[in-house]
C-alpha cells in the first residue's frame, strides 16, 4: 500500500467542503442553538460612543431585547469586575453580558515569540472561563467580552504599521516569509465573531496585506470562520491539551477532539492551522497522555494539514490571586494547577505574584515533550517551546 492510500482522510466537520470562499455557509452558526448555549446576550454595558458607532449600532441590531447600561468606560464596571461577588455566577456574566467600548489606545508591541508583533486586540474578556486564564488579570475573572466598535481605526492602525515594516527579509520562528500579528492577546476571537464581525474585518484585512499574516489562538471552532476567505493571510492556532486536563481546566471550551477535526476544513477554507500545545501541566501521567494526544493528532489529520502545521509548546504559568479565586469555584483545578513543590514564585512589575515550573523541571519537560513530539508526530514543526 503507498503511503498515500494510508493517509488517514479526515471527515469534514461540518460538512461544508462545497462551500465557496465568501459564500454564507447554509445557516449562520452564530443563530444556531450551539452558540447560543455559549453567548446569549441580554445585558449589555456599553459607552455611549460605542453605541453611536456603526459596528456598535450593526451589534445592537442582532440585540433587540438586551437591556443596555450605558457606562462612562468599559474599564471599570463594578457590577461586573473583580471577583467579589462574583463567583458564583460569572458562568452566567460571561454567557449573557456584552461590553461596548472605544479603543483609545492603539498601540501595537513587539513579541518576537509567538508572533513578530502584538496588534491592539479588537475585545478583551472571553465567554470561556479557562481555570488558568491571564486574561482577567486586569478585570477579575468574570469579566465578559468587551468589543471595541472602532474596529476601523484598529484596521488603519494595523494596516499603517504593516506597511511601516517593509517585506520581511530574514526568516525567524515566527514565519519564514510574514511578520505575523497576533490579534487576539487578550480574548478569543472565534467566539467575538458570534457577536461581530470584528473578527472577520481583521482577517479581511490581512488578505490584503502580502507581506503580514494574522494569527489567534482559540478553544472554541465557529464554523462561520471557514466563510471569511483569509487566502493563507490568517493563522488559526488550535490550542490542545490532552482530553482529561481539557475536561478539568478548559471549561466552556469546544472538546479537544472537535478543535482537532475542525483543522482540515479550516485549512481547506484558506486558514494556515498551526496547534498550541498548551498549558502544559505536569500531574501523574501527563507524559503518557500527551503522547496519546500526539499520537493521535497523527492518526487523524490528513496530509495537508500536517504539511502546513507547526506548534508552540507553553508550559503552564499561574498565579496566587487567581489561585485563590478558582478555590472559591473551581477547587479541584488547583490540584494539579498548583503544585509549591515544582513552582517558584516571580513578582511581576505590576506587583502580581506569579507562578511557573521552576527552571530545572520546566527545561527537563520541556525536552521531554520534544521527545514525544519526535516519536509520535514527527511532522510537527516547534516553533516556539517557553
Ligand atoms: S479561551 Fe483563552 S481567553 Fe478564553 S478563558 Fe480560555 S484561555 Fe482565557
Amino acid at each position: 500500500m503507498d503511503k498515500a492510500a494510508e493517509e488517514p482522510e479526515q471527515q469534514a466537520l461540518f460538512g461544508w467542503a462545497d462551500t465557496e470562499p465568501g459564500q454564507t455557509p447554509p445557516q449562520a452558526f452564530r443563530d444556531s442553538p450551539q452558540a447560543r448555549r455559549m453567548l446569549d446576550v441580554r445585558e449589555v454595558y456599553a459607552e455611549p460612543a460605542a453605541l453611536d458607532s456603526p459596528r456598535g449600532r450593526q451589534i445592537m441590531a442582532r440585540l433587540p431585547d438586551a437591556r443596555v447600561t450605558e457606562v462612562p468606560s468599559h474599564w471599570n464596571i463594578p457590577a461586573l469586575h473583580g471577583n467579589d461577588g462574583n463567583i458564583g455566577r460569572w458562568v452566567r456574566i460571561k454567557t449573557e453580558t456584552l461590553v461596548l467600548g472605544v479603543k483609545h489606545s492603539l498601540a501595537t508591541r513587539p513579541n518576537g515569540r509567538s508572533a513578530d508583533w502584538i496588534a491592539p486586540g479588537p475585545s478583551n474578556g472571553c465567554a470561556m472561563a479557562c481555570a488558568y486564564c491571564y486574561v482577567p488579570r486586569r478585570k477579575g475573572f468574570a469579566n465578559p467580552i468587551t468589543l471595541f466598535t472602532n474596529i476601523e481605526a484598529i484596521v488603519a492602525h494595523v494596516r499603517r504599521h504593516v506597511r511601516a515594516q517593509g517585506p520581511k527579509t530574514e526568516p525567524n520562528q515566527c514565519d519564514p516569509e510574514a511578520w505575523v500579528y497576533d490579534i487576539g492577546e487578550n480574548g478569543d476571537c472565534s467566539v467575538d465573531a458570534l457577536v461581530s464581525d470584528n473578527t472577520a474585518d481583521l482577517i479581511a484585512a490581512f488578505r490584503g496585506l502580502p507581506t503580514a499574516k494574522a494569527s489567534f489562538a482559540t478553544k472554541f471552532v465557529n464554523p462561520d470562520l471557514l466563510a471569511l476567505d483569509p487566502q493563507g493571510r490568517t493563522r488559526v492556532r488550535f490550542s490542545v491539551m490532552p482530553a482529561d486536563d481539557a475536561r478539568l481546566l478548559d471549561i466552556r471550551t469546544s472538546p479537544v477532539d472537535e478543535r482537532i477535526a475542525a483543522a482540515a476544513d479550516f485549512v481547506d477554507a484558506g486558514y494556515e492551522v498551526h496547534f498550541n500545545l498548551s498549558p502544559v501541566v505536569l500531574r501523574p501521567g501527563w507524559q503518557r497522555d500527551w503522547a496519546d494526544l500526539l499520537t493521535h493528532l497523527d492518526d487523524v489529520l490528513p496530509a495537508r494539514v500536517k504539511a502546513q502545521a507547526a506548534a508552540e509548546v507553553i508550559m503552564l504559568t499561574h498565579n496566587q490571586a487567581l489561585h485563590e479565586v478558582n478555590l472559591g469555584w473551581h477547587p479541584r483545578a488547583e490540584d494539579v494547577l498548583w503544585q509549591p513543590e515544582a513552582q517558584e514564585t516571580k513578582r511581576s512589575q505590576n506587583g502580581a505574584l506569579n507562578v511557573r515550573y521552576s527552571l530545572e523541571i520546566k527545561q527537563q519537560s520541556l525536552a521531554r515533550v520534544r521527545q514525544l513530539i519526535a516519536t509520535h508526530a514527527p511532522w510537527l514543526r516547534v516553533r516556539y517551546a517557553f
